[in-house]
């Protein structure tokens, strides 16, 4: 049934109950479920509102845009200054509106409104935007309005109603926890950010977090160690037989190339098998998805973690998945497995469908970790193909198949290990073959490459059997440096020191690349990003260190489950910072010093654009603290030169000098309507544009 559209925006006088949810689709989808259809929509300060009745009573349903309030310092702390640091650390927070016009269709309706229902996402953030909502609503003179929980770990119309029916009480520990997380974030990010810019003296931003700086920290360690890593060269015996068949000498690794070819020539004459191991191994699938493993699985398939959430987000909004953010790898008993089974094995799940129901008993897979929050992740409802974009599918295909792989028998393996004697020498050949399929046929997982060999097993070895050999080699090796983290390994890695939460994993991520702190599928660290630890590890250790994050995590986890107040942990943490920066202020010279120090190694590194008409030192391109790149003289500050650069498209510095042969030509290219356009000048003649 289509909703039926009021064209009048005077509200009636009636009193209503408000349903608070985070999102705009969100709050449709309730007043839609709740009301069958029959409700109806009005723009309050440009915030659609849902209306409708329900038992009697009038209902309004409003969607926010997450949280509509933030913290901010007072007026006095806009300007960055480094003697009012100290005060900062202490000053009271002041609550700023982040979503005007959500704060003001809240007030339009506070007069009429008798109790709030709120339905934002269950979790620290999701109570302290509803709590938010509340907020306004007291502050608009309806101090003792009834305030109700509706908690929902999916938006489908059943567990709408089922959540409607079972209204619960506001967890103020929840929204405490994620409220103080929130000012000593921002404490902290302001003091330290600010610390270490005012102290370098340049135009770029140093900037600090509470858990940024941890996990920038594990990047530019592991390539340190990546650089720091002397290959050792090791040798394997390999003896080439019938068949295309490798078998490998049983001692594996090799440190003296002579023990290798002595052993070499000991391997004469045929390969003869005297043991043949076999061994059947059952594979279980893999336990229920938390949000650690939805996020490096994305990644896995190319979707970085932060866009993987959102997508994720959209999916469970719009009734497709569970809700994407929890620890849990436990289902819930209430979890109607087989039911969910049944109606997401469509289309091209259908064929999986009898793969689970044929088993004896079902057995989902259980993980180590079991909250009460949410289940782990899983679809709610078959996602019909070409209805959302391909990233949506593939996000949901993942889901699916990994859901439906929980539920499936383990796979089955076939394991051979043949040894053979090959003159007076052990040769060993491997290997292994799927038997069952069973869950693998729904879930492929990327794993650790094999050295065991699947043709192998189609040769039914057996005992006495013999074999030609046609060569003997000894093969050089070198062992490998530790690898880069990926975004899948560095979100596992950070769970695993207990960085950051579920909620805000992806989004850290997100920022050191988006800072230019780290780049590439293999991350590693830019020059900015590796002086920004240098400086932290040579002057407070602390801060990038993961034991202080930890802690402070683990308070929050406290008030939570209040054991602890909000006030007190913030407090706390503004004890521990207050002690970190007066170790820094001592040496706020030398901190500045040594900025300004990385920062002439950099730019001596960069490519040189021409050299100064002034003072002869090499001319730079370089990017000011608002983003805008130009040309600067190495020597700046103490040299003023500068030029103005386009700040569209890609810059190429050409061969081809001008200004008396002291500059080089540039060419910027870049693309309009699709077309590619170029463009050579000589920065000395080009004049910026007033924008
Ligand atoms: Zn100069």
């Amino acid at each position: 049934m289509s909703p039926i559209f009021h064209e009048t925006t005077k509200l009636e006088q009636e009193p209503i109950v408000l349903i608070i949810a985070e999102k705009n689709i969100v709050a449709r989808r309730i007043a839609h479920i709740l009301s069958g259809g029959r409700y109806s929509v009005k723009k309050i300060c440009g915030i659609p509102i849902y209306f409708f009745t329900l038992n009697g009573e009038k209902y309004a349903s409003i969607g926010l845009k997450g949280h509509i309030m933030d913290y901010d310092f007072p007026q006095r702390f806009r300007k960055w200054s480094l003697p009012d640091l100290k005060d900062i650390i202490w000053s009271p927070l002041i609550v700023v509106a982040r979503e005007a016009k959500h704060i003001e269709a809240l007030k339009s309706l506070a007069p009429f409104v008798k109790r709030v229902i709120v339905a934002t996402d269950y979790d620290r953030e999701g109570e302290l935007i509803g709590l938010e909502a509340v907020h306004v609503i007291k502050k608009a003179g309806k101090r003792n309005v009834e305030i109700k929980r509706m908690k929902f770990s999916a938006i489908t119309r059943e567990e709408i109603l089922r959540a409607f029916r079972n209204l619960t009480e506001i967890n103020k520990g929840l929204a405490d926890a994620a409220d103080a997380r929130r000012a000593i974030d921002l404490i902290w990010g302001a003091t330290l950010t600010r610390f270490f810019t005012l102290a370098s003296n340049t135009s770029d931003v140093y900037s600090i977090g509470r858990v940024q700086t941890p996990t920038l920290a594990l990047i530019v360690k592991r390539e340190k160690e990546i650089e720091s890593f002397v290959p050792q060269k090791y040798w394997e015996v390999v003896a080439l037989l019938e068949n295309g068949l490798k078998a490998k000498h049983k001692k594996g690794r090799f440190d003296s190339i002579e023990e290798a070819q002595r052993v070499k020539l000991r391997s004469t004459g045929l390969a003869e098998v005297f043991r043949v191991e076999k061994s059947t191994r059952k594979r279980r699938p893999p336990h229920p998805m938390d949000t650690t493993t939805f996020l490096a699985l994305s990644a896995s398939i190319g979707i970085s973690v932060d866009r993987a959430m959102k997508i994720a987000e959209d999916l469970y909004r719009l009734g497709y998945i569970s809700y994407p953010r929890t620890d849990n790898t436990v289902y819930p008993e209430s979890l109607d497995l087989i039911g969910i089974a049944k109606r997401v094995c469509k289309g091209p799940y259908a064929q999986y469908l009898q793969l689970i129901l044929s088993q004896e008993t079902i057995t989902p897979t259980r993980g180590p970790k079991e909250t009460k929050d949410h289940p782990p992740i899983h679809p709610v409802e078959y996602l019909p193909i070409g209805k959302l974009s391909k990233e949506h599918e593939a996000i949901y295909d993942l889901i699916t198949r990994y859901f439906l792989a929980t539920l499936s028998p383990p796979s089955v393996w076939e394991h051979a290990i043949v040894h053979m004697k090959i003159g007076s020498e052990e040769y060993l050949l491997k290997g292994r073959r799927l038997v069952d399929p069973g869950w693998e046929r729904i879930l492929k997982l990327i794993e650790e490459e094999s050295e065991e060999d699947e043709e192998m097993l189609k040769f039914d070895i057996v005992k006495g059997q013999k074999f030609k050999v046609h060569s003997i080699k000894v093969v050089e090796k070198k062992t490998r440096p530790p690898k880069r983290y990926t975004q899948a390994s560095l979100v596992k890695e950070m769970e695993r020191l207990g960085l950051g939460t579920k909620s805000t994993r992806h989004e850290i991520i997100r920022k050191l690349f988006s800072r230019r702190y780290v780049e590439g599928k293999y991350i590693r660290p830019t020059n900015l990003g590796r002086t920004v630890i240098e400086l932290v590890e040579k002057f407070v250790p602390i801060i990038s260190s993961s034991e202080l994050t930890r802690k402070i995590e683990k308070e929050m986890d406290e008030i939570e489950a209040g054991k602890k107040c909000k006030e007190e942990v913030i407090n706390n943490a503004r004890r521990i910072l207050k002690e970190i920066f007066e170790d820094l202020m001592k040496n706020v010279a030398l901190v500045g010093n040594s900025i300004r120090e990385s920062k002439k190694k950099d730019l001596e590194s960069s490519k040189k654009v021409g050299i100064c008409p002034k003072c002869g030192a090499p001319l730079i391109i370089a990017k000011s603290r608002r983003g805008k790149r130009f040309i600067m003289c190495i020597n700046y500050p103490k040299c003023n030169v500068t030029y103005p650069l386009p700040q569209k498209g890609r810059i190429y510095i050409l061969k081809e000098t001008c200004a008396g042969g002291k500059i080089h030509k540039i060419k910027v290219v870049w693309r309009e309507k699709g077309v590619k356009k170029e463009w050579i000048l000589c920065p000395s003649d080009y004049k910026e544009k007033s924008e």
